[in-house]
């Protein structure tokens, strides 16, 4: 059983991550005033962010969902990953935001942002709630960020290890038994 207490610590309280999803959805909604927005969600781990960020907008918007393989060894140098369920709808022409969990190395971002960016959006950016600044093997800044993290393997407000630990309100870190 996975769920043990000692192994994990809080990183980030859930008021904390309640409070920084209530200054983005206030940002993004300024910054597209008068447009409607397009959210697309990385499945699986950015739901939680997903339900909560877009309750937090005040501009019209529609969601959909994209979902990615993690790549294997052989492809963590080539970038590549697999697109495992794909938007169903267009976005050509549309302002597209990407709302993702976390970015690491950030060759998720940078191969899915090319990947959508050749649908050709009128617009396309990213939100990430975390980011984890000192792994990256590519380099990618998001558009807005909710909190950048130390290098630390985190579980919680969607985010897994083994699929388990999504459900918990808050950002934990696991500690290495
Ligand atoms: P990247 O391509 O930027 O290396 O990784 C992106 C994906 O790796 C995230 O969407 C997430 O699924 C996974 N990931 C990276 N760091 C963590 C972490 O600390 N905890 C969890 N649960 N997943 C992570």
């Amino acid at each position: 059983m996975l769920d043990n207490e000692e192994k994990k610590e809080i990183l980030i309280p859930a008021a904390e991550i309640a409070a920084k999803i209530k200054e983005l959805g206030d940002k993004i909604s300024e910054d597209y005033a008068g447009k409607e927005l397009l959210l697309v969600c990385v499945l699986k781990g950015a739901v939680v962010f997903l339900s909560d960020l877009m309750r937090a907008l005040k501009i019209p918007v529609k969601v959909d969902f994209i979902a990615v393989s993690s790549y294997g060894a052989a492809t963590v140098s080539s970038g590549v990953v697999r697109i495992l369920k794909d938007l169903e709808q267009s976005i050509e022409g549309r302002h597209v935001l990407i709302v993702e969990d976390i970015i690491d190395t950030g060759l998720t971002l940078k191969y899915l942002h090319k990947n959508l960016w050749e649908r050709k959006p009128r617009s396309l950016r990213v939100v990430t709630l975390l980011d984890k600044p000192e792994r990256r093997k590519v380099s990618f800044t998001p558009d807005y960020c909710g909190f950048q993290i130390p290098d630390k393997f985190v579980v919680g407000y969607g985010l897994d290890f083994n699929e388990y630990y999504r459900s918990l309100p808050e950002i934990c870190a696991l500690k290495k038994p």
